[in-house]
């Protein structure tokens, strides 16, 4: 039996559990229901009908955001040594359950089995980070005074909303919910409509590792509905979201009333630039692997090549051999390295990007096509010709396509690479370190690799600038924002208190 059948063979005694009754929410432990009816999610692979799925409304999410509020108490008390024991378990569980959460990601979202089922375990990496800051999340600083003591403390803000999107839905939910939960805040997770599976593996591991009811609840379903009354809800203090830069604009409104701490991972339209002196092979396979791994649908991709225009010619026919060699195919195979685009939706999207091409006048050097009608599949695509001010260079297509666009000097290629209303990551290819050190001081990017594709490394700050997000994850910064800092000053001696009406 091929490595496929193996995998559809397995994938399908996972999925059997959801026939019957498909996937409801779970709030304080249970399954509920809802009131919002079901809705079908489906597979873009094959746009087979996968299961039902709860699609919940502003009563489920009030009866989620009373249970997170109920355990909450309980959850911020317990002492740090259970809580950490607790998530170093679900790390475990997560670990032994990689195959199949990998599985279902790959079935639901269509990202290709060789990136997901490393996302599971980096799932799992992110509660055992976290799970070793328990302890010392809460420490503060000693800041003497003339007359105080003056001490800070960190205590969890209270129940949050977590709401992720459907790419690599596994791993983003864990980044939000594992500092959440090593901070003492208990939380609602509002998973994406497109990808509702492994959020339903998640919070069982959750449960099964000995995480108290409401601690983790689930509710799932649409943004308008669900998300919507997450984020206005009086009793959740706070939300996470990871998404498109206009839904957190939405969220920052809907939040008004309730004054709601937000935290926005947005969408990108990021640059990497290869200049003359770089390790040009090097450069060529992270510019392929930042752009065309994991559909391309992912936030940090680098959607715009800036290439020198002396190596340009050279360096675009290398591409276009490469791009043109890339295996589209069913995302459970091993050998894939691009499966189906997400959903029906966002395949129009990806494709109309085709025809804005042609009309700006850019040219389609590679793709630039669906590939057959079973699924939504495209064709890794690359667009060369192409200037700054092209839908196709200010867009963020969230697909597997680059657009190409020369410069001449390093002013020049700063100025393209700023002139985005995005600033969420830039890739700098060159070994003039003097010339790397200016250009990544006046890049406007909220993180920047230099000779490297995106290596994350868990204590740096994760996050962007101008639309594509507000605050940092990683590290402290996660718990700066899942914590409210406290100040209490202590008197050390008798100093003068004005005695007004003495
Ligand atoms: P999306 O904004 O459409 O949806 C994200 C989530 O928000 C979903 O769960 C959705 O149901 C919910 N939602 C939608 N409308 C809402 C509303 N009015 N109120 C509350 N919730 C609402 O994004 P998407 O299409 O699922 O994901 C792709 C986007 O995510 C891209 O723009 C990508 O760049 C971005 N992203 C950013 C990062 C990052 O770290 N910066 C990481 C991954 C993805």
């Amino acid at each position: 039996m091929s490595a496929l059948d193996q995998n559809i063979k397995k994938l399908k005694s996972h999925l059997s559990r959801f026939e019957n009754g498909g996937i409801k929410h779970r709030i304080a432990g249970e399954d509920v229901a809802g009131g919002g009816g079901f809705f079908t999610t489906t597979s873009p692979v094959d746009k087979s009908a996968i299961c039902e799925v709860a699609r919940g409304d502003a009563g489920d999410i009030d009866k989620a955001a009373k249970a997170a509020k109920v355990a909450f108490p309980t959850w911020r008390d317990m002492p740090a040594k259970e809580r950490k024991a607790i998530m170093i378990r679900i790390a475990e569980g997560i670990e032994a359950r990689a195959e199949e959460i990998a599985l279902c990601e790959c079935w639901d979202t269509g990202q290709a089995w060789r990136f997901m089922s490393k996302a599971a375990l980096r799932g799992a990496e992110n509660f055992r980070y976290f799970a070793d800051q328990v302890g010392t999340a809460r420490d503060g600083q000693h800041l003497q005074s003339p007359t105080l003591m003056n001490i800070t403390t960190r205590v969890p803000i209270g129940p949050v909303g977590v709401i992720t999107p459907w790419n690599t839905p596994f791993m983003l939910s864990t980044w939000k919910i594992a500092p959440a939960l090593a901070s003492g805040c208990t939380v609602v997770h509002k998973p994406a409509e497109a990808s509702p599976l492994t959020a339903r593996l998640l919070v069982e591991i959750a449960e099964e590792a000995g995480l108290p009811p409401g601690v983790l609840n689930t509710v799932n379903g649409f943004g308008e509905d669900a998300g919507k009354a997450l984020t206005e809800h009086p009793d959740i203090k706070a939300i996470a979201f990871v998404g498109e830069s206009r839904t957190g604009s939405m969220i920052t409104k809907q939040g008004a009333d309730t004054l709601k701490r937000t935290h926005f991972e947005l969408g990108g339209k990021n640059p990497v630039i290869v200049f003359e002196d770089a390790d040009l092979e090097r450069a060529l396979d992270a510019v392929i692997f930042m752009i065309y791994s994991i559909n391309g649908e992912r936030c940090t991709s680098s959607s715009r090549l800036l290439i020198h225009e002396n190596i340009r010619e050279e360096f675009e026919a290398k591409l276009i051999a490469r791009v043109n060699n890339i295996k589209v195919g069913h995302p459970l195979d091993p050998a894939t390295e691009i499966g189906p685009l997400i959903s029906a939706e966002h395949y129009a999207k990806v494709t109309s990007y085709f025809d804005a091409a042609r009309a700006d006048g850019a040219n389609i050097a590679a793709g630039g096509e669906a590939v057959g009608d079973l699924g939504y599949f495209v064709r890794p695509t690359l667009f060369t010709q192409a200037n700054n001010t092209m839908r196709i260079a200010r867009e963020e297509i969230f697909g597997p396509v680059l657009t190409s666009i020369p410069f001449s000097t390093e002013e020049e290629a700063l100025q393209i690479a700023n002139d985005s209303p995005y600033g969420l990551t830039g890739y700098v290819w060159t070994n003039d370190l003097t010339r790397a050190l200016r250009f990544t001081e006046k890049l406007e990017a909220g993180m920047i690799w230099v000779n490297s594709e995106n290596v994350r490394h868990l204590p740096t700050p994760f996050g962007g600038m101008k639309s594509s997000g507000i605050g940092r994850d990683g590290g402290d910064w996660s718990f700066e924002f899942y914590m409210e800092q406290k100040h209490i000053g202590f008197a050390t001696g008798y100093h003068k208190i004005l005695r007004l009406g003495a």
